[in-house]
């Protein structure tokens, strides 16, 4: 009895308490200025005030871009259209005093002028919305489900997003209206709104719409066959896709910005040329990373990346899984769609391999700090960074093949990383819902690889030093030498620039360092002799360790003689071969 009566009451509370609704109307009236023009629609808030929050980040892009800076003219109105008092309370915080107005209508306009996959750019040929830059939110209600209604320029005839349309959502004027789950739903769902050319393929048992701004040398027929290549092969991984539709924005530029990943889309920034000839491998290399990310980092996540914090940095220790698993994957990925042969995926493999080992930085940073310094290291290169960071990509793809192999072994050719993966997917993405702590993912990694990985962790990943690459690799049918050897070096790297020789960087610990070279310095001469990039390249060709240099610099406009005295320095390098026992390499490669 009683719980009937609880049961009536919540109804009728249900009843009677109209819920809070958010609408967007998007509008860019004059693109030749760059302005979107925004409206927030609320209803139905009680609060006598709110808070409007535009986001620091872009998920997916771990740097603080601050997009409130592009924002302008921020206003409030009640239903009646009366003026109500707007305050800035911090840098992405706008307080909107509403009493009791039961509607508040916001409008602002956002510039969008910086084309890349995780920022927003209006012009006369296309608009492009990063969502985290231009639709606020209202603070405490970042669940809310909602819709928005986007008005294109009058020249532009198409929009694409992954968003779905509201069944009411297509209206004469050309405006259409999407629905969205929540506001992390909606900001990741990019909008392309132009004259971009839409074409479509099934594969896995999902439809994909790909959208190509701008001109490329691409065949739609070439990419229908070998993007659903990539898609099947992707999936292969997991054995499902959890997608019904997935999108893919393509801006075809002269300056690639690489991707960004979605959970059901994608915004990839290529070369225009790539279609053809050598660079096309790389073209589908992007495509199986991006798409391998609606697993890896948008569901199977840490438990810091969502749902997002867009108010400040959200640290995790664990890109190097993040975004070091799906580059090993991308690999993986081309060469079971038949891109890469053996011989090419192992070759992609070891030049990471050797990039990793041979960085200044790979000694200095281990590959958990450089995930969790991503925000203020990896997006923030300075003069020095080459001798103090690490890449969570290529050094966390060489982890990943190291735990592939641990995982084969262990099972004896019957589980590889990608029962992991998929372990890992259904525990916490479809039964918990949630990301993992950094101490279940280790938990999880050891318990698959059946065996204690303290010390693996403490040494490659809060650690730095270099593997044993021939034991960790044996399983697989690798056998690694040790090619490395010391050479004569002074330790800087050079580059012309308008005319003059100019130092570029500075290796730790070098000669060059040690005797008060700078970055930034131009050299004059050497020896004696005057100095072009030519010839100095030339001639540190011919130095060998204890000859004795006298460089003739420039700094700020004066001159200094600084000697030196070239020493050696040895860069750390593998080299594979197929051993005999061929042990898991089948199964590695996996072969069916
Ligand atoms: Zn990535």
């Amino acid at each position: 009895m009683i719980k009937n009566i609880l049961s009536i009451i919540i109804v009728t509370i249900a009843f009677f308490t109209s819920a809070q609704e958010v609408k967007y109307n998007l509008r860019m009236p004059k693109p030749q200025n760059h302005y979107y023009h925004v409206e927030m629609e609320l209803s139905n808030f009680s609060e006598k005030e709110i808070n409007i929050k535009m986001p620091i980040w872009a998920p997916g892009s771990y740097l603080a871009r601050e997009f409130a800076k592009n924002v302008n003219l921020v206003k409030a109105f009640d239903g009646n259209g009366k003026a109500l008092t707007v305050k800035k309370t911090n840098k992405n915080t706008w307080n909107i005093q509403k009493g009791n107005a039961n509607k508040v209508v916001v409008k602002y306009e956002v510039y969008a002028f910086e084309l890349s996959v995780r920022t927003s750019f209006l012009d006369l040929t296309h608009g492009f919305v990063s969502g985290s830059g231009v639709f606020m939110y209202v603070e405490g209600y970042k669940e809310k489900a909602g819709r928005v209604e986007v008005f294109p320029f009058e020249e532009f005839r198409v929009i694409t997003t992954a968003m779905k349309v509201a069944s009411d959502g297509v209206s004469n004027d050309g405006a259409t209206t999407y629905v969205f789950e929540n506001y992390d739903h909606l900001v990741d769902c990019p909008i392309e709104i132009g004259n971009q050319e839409e074409f479509f393929f099934t594969a896995a048992g999902v439809k994909h719409k790909v959208a190509m701004y701008n001109f490329g040398n691409y065949s739609i027929e070439k990419l229908k066959v070998d993007m659903a290549k990539v898609v099947e092969g992707a999936t292969s991984v997991f054995g499902q896709n959890p997608n019904k539709d997935y999108t893919f924005i393509i801006h075809n530029v002269v300056n690639a910005q690489g991707g960004l990943e979605h959970r059901n889309s994608t915004v990839l920034s290529v070369n225009r040329w790539t279609y053809e000839g050598p660079k096309y491998i790389g073209f589908l290399k992007l495509v199986a990373h991006e798409y391998f990310h609606l697993w890896n980092v948008k569901r199977i996540r840490p438990v810091e990346l969502g749902p997002f914090n867009y108010d400040e940095e959200n640290y995790t220790s664990l890109l190097w899984v993040m975004e070091g698993f799906t580059s090993y994957y991308e690999k993986l990925i081309l060469l079971r769609a038949g891109f890469y042969t053996e011989k090419q995926f192992i070759d992609k493999m070891w030049s990471s391999l050797n990039y990793v080992e041979g960085s200044v930085g790979a000694r200095v940073q281990p590959v958990a700090h450089a995930s969790f310094d991503a925000w203020i290291k990896a997006y923030r290169h300075n003069e020095n960074s080459r001798n103090t960071t690490m890449t969570y990509y290529s050094r966390g793809s060489v982890i990943a093949m190291m735990l592939d192999a641990k995982i084969i072994k262990h099972c004896k050719g019957k589980e590889s990383l990608d029962g992991f993966m998929q372990k890992i997917y259904k525990k916490y993405y479809e039964q918990k819902g949630r990301g993992f702590s950094e101490s279940e993912f280790k938990k999880e990694i050891a318990s698959f690889a059946g065996q204690n990985l303290d010390d693996f962790f403490a040494k490659y990943i809060d650690g730095t030093e270099i593997p044993d690459y021939n034991k960790e690799f044996a399983p697989l049918g690798l056998k690694v030498e040790y090619t490395g050897e010391a050479k004569p070096s002074i330790g800087l790297s050079i580059a012309e620039s308008g005319g003059k020789v100019i130092i570029k960087g500075i290796r730790s610990n070098s000669s060059a360092e040690d005797a008060g070279l700078s970055v930034n310095d131009e050299i004059i001469g050497i020896n004696g002799f005057r100095a072009d990039k030519k010839s100095l390249d030339d001639y540190f060709k011919t130095v060998n360790k204890g000859d004795e240099l006298s460089i003739l610099i420039s700094r700020d406009n004066q001159l200094y003689s600084v000697d030196l005295f070239v020493t050696e320095y040895e860069r750390p390098s593998f080299k594979y071969s197929l051993s005999e026992d061929k042990q898991y390499y089948d199964f590695w490669l996996r072969k069916p």
